[in-house]
């Protein structure tokens, strides 16, 4: 009897020993798996005010993210209206292009920075906000550009103060024909995956014809956050991505 009982008492210590060596492995696994995806993601989206905006700034109000919105010149009401939203809801309000007209702002840095100052002026007219964070339309690896041409930008917009915004990862959602959510949403997650920095800068585009923007911005903020990822809009703070070096 006794020997039984010494049995069953060195079966529990077993069994305790066991547990204390195999309970920690989870935790420490899953410390290093968010430890590798302990990354910031801001998303950016180019070309709006559109038809999409209003269910995109419900679904980031929904999930409590912060976003950047590089605006073209809106020029209705309804425009104005989701110029201010975007700033009453905390989003940043980015500098874009007001005519996003390639062939001609590229022609010379005084037609571009002509229309840079055009969409300034409207957005401080419209938000009370003088925002300082711009995009190339295009991106400032634009080819419609020379050269010359987009260096005499950067100095231009060195000088007044402006910085402008590339990315790291895109959604290459602009092209002609438009692409599903899903597949927007993969091209993200596998190019976000080779981000060596703690930066995690998606292009998207808040345009007329993606209507697939949204669902893929639903899926892919479930994605990071999973991950274990932030998200943040980009200030004058933010160290930024640039293809063309200023
Ligand atoms: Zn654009």
């Amino acid at each position: 009897m006794f020997f039984v009982v010494k049995l069953k008492a060195s079966l529990i210590i077993s069994v305790l020993l066991i547990s204390v060596i195999v309970v920690p492995y989870p935790i420490v696994k899953t410390l290093a798996k968010e430890d590798e995806y302990n990354k910031t993601v801001y998303f950016t989206f180019d070309d709006g005010p559109s038809v999409v905006t209003i269910e995109l700034l419900d679904l980031l109000k929904e999930y409590d993210v912060k976003a950047t919105f590089f605006v073209i010149g809106a020029t209705t009401e309804r425009g104005h209206m989701l110029y201010k939203r975007i700033v009453d809801e905390g989003h940043t309000i980015g500098l874009h292009s007001y005519t996003h007209n390639l062939s001609q702002i590229y022609k010379s840095s005084s037609n571009y920075m002509n229309d840079l100052k055009k969409l300034d002026d409207l957005v401080f007219e419209i938000t009370n906000v003088r925002s300082k964070i711009c995009r190339f339309p295009g991106g400032s690896a634009v080819t419609n550009s020379s050269q010359k041409v987009k260096s005499e930008i950067a100095v231009k917009l060195k000088n007044e103060d402006y910085i402008y915004y590339d990315w790291n990862v895109s959604g290459n959602d602009d092209s002609k024909t438009p692409r599903g959510s899903s597949d927007i949403a993969n091209r993200i997650k596998k190019s976000s995956a080779k981000v060596k920095g703690n930066d995690i800068v998606i292009l998207l585009h808040d345009n007329t014809v993606r209507t697939t923007l949204v669902k893929a911005v639903e899926e892919l903020i479930l994605y990071f956050r999973e991950k274990g990822c932030s998200f943040d809009k980009i200030t004058e703070e933010t160290k930024p991505i640039q293809f063309l070096k200023s």
